[in-house]
């Protein structure tokens, strides 16, 4: 059922606000990739807007973490820094405001600096996410491997950071494995979670242009019932990674985000200009914030099965529409008016 699908015993942690772990809902976040603090500021709040929940922005020096203050006065959702090499940077951001620290605590490259950033987040309450990337794994793991980066090199490196923080007295912790290579991250996530109920951030790292990649291993790991946020990696707009995060949990049917549409993928038999129907529903339905499935067919092969199953539906015939409601037909009507009669429809639906 919707919700009872997830671990349910991982730790809660609280980022500036917003929970995860438990029984809360899937955190989707992003990462700016502007350069200029305005641009940062005006991409946040775009993100936001479409609904992203946690945003995580990299730190590049210590001048830039005087600006954590003034970006965070603009948005709503909680500010993670990301940050590496230099441990003051972690500092300055924690006591600069930042939500969260994300770092890789091998390019740290000390221990007592380490302990000086587990000291400071301590103090103020700051959960870190303990990044292990196959990119910037330890040395030593890595020659234990062959060189190789395996799943359980990268598991054995967060386990080993994690015991590092644990015997500094600090369990405020969230953790990823991420790798570019699929198989090998979903093996990752896997493993680690049955030795820890820390919180996991799941996500397929430079997975380049294409959402395929983060779509089927971000849907893995969660289908194996592991991840508590998401982020999916695009180069590119991260516009696009919302909206793929979102349709990724909504298809698991983890999360629901308004008015879901299902339509045909189109061929010979195809009644109507069912494309422009489609978009024109989607467009109108964009604010909408109904759990609602709207199904739109082009022939009566599927058209009406699916359309009967949807609380919506449209099956194209050759002379107009038939449309369904909670399973039934409710009309008839020309393909001109499919996508008045649609929206109309859906701004009286009532969901209980
Ligand atoms: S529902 Fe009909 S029009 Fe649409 S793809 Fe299937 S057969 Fe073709």
């Amino acid at each position: 059922m919707y919700g009872d699908f997830l671990r349910e015993d991982t730790k809660i942690i609280n980022i500036g606000g917003v929970k995860i772990g438990g029984k809360n809902k899937i955190a989707i976040q992003s990462m700016t990739n502007k350069k200029n603090i305005y641009a940062i500021i005006k991409q946040i709040q775009s993100l936001e807007e479409n609904g992203c929940e946690l945003i995580r922005c990299a730190i590049p020096n210590l001048e830039f973490t005087k600006f954590i203050k003034k970006i965070k006065s603009k948005i709503k959702i909680p500010l993670i820094a990301d940050i590496h090499f230099d441990y003051r940077i972690a500092l300055e951001s924690i006591k600069n405001g930042a939500d969260k620290i994300r770092l890789n605590p091998g390019n740290i490259n000390s221990q007592e600096k380490l302990k000086e950033i587990i000291n400071l987040a301590k103090d103020f309450k700051v959960p870190i996410r303990i990044g292990v990337n196959a990119g910037s794994l330890d040395k030593n793991i890595l020659k234990k491997y062959n060189n190789k980066i395996t799943s359980d090199a990268l598991v054995e490196s967060a386990i080993n950071y994690i015991n590092f923080f644990n015997l500094n007295n600090f369990d405020n912790i969230i953790l990823s494995v991420k790798s570019s290579n699929v198989l090998t991250t979903i093996d990752a996530y896997k493993k680690l979670s049955i030795k820890t109920n820390y919180p996991m951030h799941v996500g397929i790292t430079e997975a380049g242009i294409s959402v395929v990649k983060s779509c089927v291993g971000i849907g893995t790991i969660l289908y194996n019932k592991i991840g508590n946020t998401i982020r999916v990696s695009l180069t590119g707009n991260p516009l696009e990674e919302i909206k793929t995060a979102r349709e990724i949990l909504s298809s698991l049917e983890l999360r629901k985000f308004g008015v879901e549409i299902i339509s045909c993928p189109t061929c010979a038999r195809t009644n109507g200009n069912l494309l422009k129907i489609v978009k024109d529903i989607k467009f109108a339905c964009k604010n909408i914030n109904k759990n609602i499935k709207i199904a739109v067919m082009g022939c009566e092969v599927n058209g009406p099965g699916e359309a009967r199953d949807a609380d919506i539906g449209v099956a194209c015939s050759k002379n107009g529409a038939v449309i369904f409601k909670n399973k039934k037909i409710i009309k008839k009507i020309n393909f001109i008016e499919i996508t008045s009669y649609v929206l109309e429809e859906i701004e009286n639906y009532n969901q209980n």
